[in-house]
């Protein structure tokens, strides 16, 4: 056996599961306030933004305020037709850069208009893949003011990959000091209550020129920011996997455990191949053993039994999600029983529900995996009581809905 696999497992909790049903329905109704002939298609808003006129107008003017959104006190908004935003990218005002050559320490961040950024054709990031992401989110409460979450554990996040890429990176606070700033100045873009949140992208990346294969001598970090709708506009809907048997998006000792650009473009094909064939996403194996569930491409996976829910450990090829850290904590909490640990093939086809996490989607529910084409369904055709319940307990926090009694949030204005 390969010593990865050595280690036992993690054991969170336990005690008597609580009110496992005390859930609120998310039931998100799509609001087609946008047909007021006051609403000025995304197109002509970019065209406006390009010029850099910074058109603002009064809360709930262009789309029809809907009952939902109105709120106690006026804030800004950009021109967007709230209800319609996606996952796409949207340009917003600002965004931040920061500079740093190889054996120093980042300064002197500044915010710049948003734009293309000027890159040497032989930078390290280019040429040799060094370069990391990161992904949060900021809410807007009703109030008017806004959410972050847990800004702090993406700047350690970010430090470790930096630590295995050899790149200098941000302190921690320099990090959460930059997303501040980032979010403050692009604070009209963040969607009011209910339609969505501001997705936040750092980026750190070897911009210096090289040629023979070296870190690069010099770095940016730099953040830019777009709306996002929610993702589940309609309420949460289940997906449907499809377990990967010829490709891996990780090996033992290599950078699957780091959010680092190049683990992005190799699981295109996969995740091609299984949309092509109706599924939603790819259910990734251990490449060791073929036998282990990993996670989905870009999100974590957990499985519930009974009153256990159970995710793989960290060991370097899965990406350590803040979302799945927090859920660990939140059913711990709840009154469930967690595990993080081996987790194989055939525990995950009879369990009681699949979910998966991150930060885009908070918890979305697994409805089947298929594995050497036998599919199993979850959840029977909906979505499982143990996911409906974190979801709506984890984003309630986040947007600022129910009180954090975990300290996760933090207040920006
Ligand atoms: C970003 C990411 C996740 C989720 O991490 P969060 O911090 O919860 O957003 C999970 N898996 C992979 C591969 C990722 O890149």
């Amino acid at each position: 056996m390969g010593c990865a696999f050595a280690s036992a497992g993690v054991i969170h909790g336990g005690g008597a599961l609580l009110s496992r049903c005390h859930f609120d329905r998310i039931t998100a109704r799509r609001l087609s306030s946008c047909s007021s002939p006051s609403f000025i298609p995304l197109k002509v808003q970019y065209a406006v933004r390009a010029s850099r006129s910074l058109l603002s107008v009064p809360y709930g003017i262009r789309c029809e305020a809907a009952p939902s959104t109105v709120s106690r006190q006026a804030f800004e908004l950009a021109d967007v037709c709230w209800d319609d935003i996606g996952f796409g990218i949207i340009p917003t005002d600002y965004m931040y850069v920061m500079r740093c050559p190889r054996d120093g320490e980042f300064s002197n961040g500044t915010l710049e208009p948003y734009g293309n950024i000027e890159l040497s054709p032989s930078s390290g990031v280019l040429n040799y893949g060094q370069g990391l992401f990161e992904g949060l989110k900021a809410y807007r409460k009703e109030d008017g003011s806004i959410l972050l979450f847990r800004p702090e554990e993406n700047g350690v996040r970010m430090r470790m990959g930096a630590e295995r890429l050899c790149m200098p990176a941000p302190t921690i606070e320099q990090f959460v000091d930059a997303v501040k700033a980032t979010v403050l100045a692009n604070k009209r873009w963040v969607p009011p209550p209910g339609k969505g949140s501001l997705y936040i992208r750092p980026l750190l990346m070897g911009t210096g020129a090289v040629l023979g294969l070296a870190p690069a001598p010099e770095y940016t970090f730099l953040i830019y920011v777009s709306p996002v709708g929610n993702y589940f506009k309609e309420g949460l809907a289940p997906i449907n996997l499809v377990i990967q048997n010829d490709y891996h998006r990780a090996t033992p000792g290599g950078t699957g455990g780091i959010k680092t650009i190049g683990n992005y473009a190799s699981v295109l094909k996969a995740q091609s191949e299984a949309k092509e064939k109706g599924y939603s996403d790819v259910l990734y194996l251990d490449s060791v053993h073929k036998k282990y569930l990993e996670e989905v491409s870009s999100c974590n996976v957990f499985v519930v039994k009974d009153n256990t829910i159970s995710t793989p450990a960290i060991r370097g090829t899965i990406l350590p999600g803040i979302t799945r850290k927090s859920i660990i904590d939140v059913a711990v909490s709840l009154g469930f029983q967690v595990e993080e640990r081996l987790i194989s093939v055939e525990e995950v086809l009879d369990a009681d529900e699949v979910f998966c996490t991150g930060t885009a989607v908070v918890v979305s529910p697994v409805g089947s995996i298929t594995y050497h084409g036998k599919r199993v369904s979850y959840g029977g055709g909906g979505v499982g009581a143990v996911s409906q319940q974190l979801y709506s307990v984890l984003t309630r926090l986040q947007m600022g809905i129910a009180e954090d009694k975990m300290g996760w949030t933090l207040q920006l204005c």
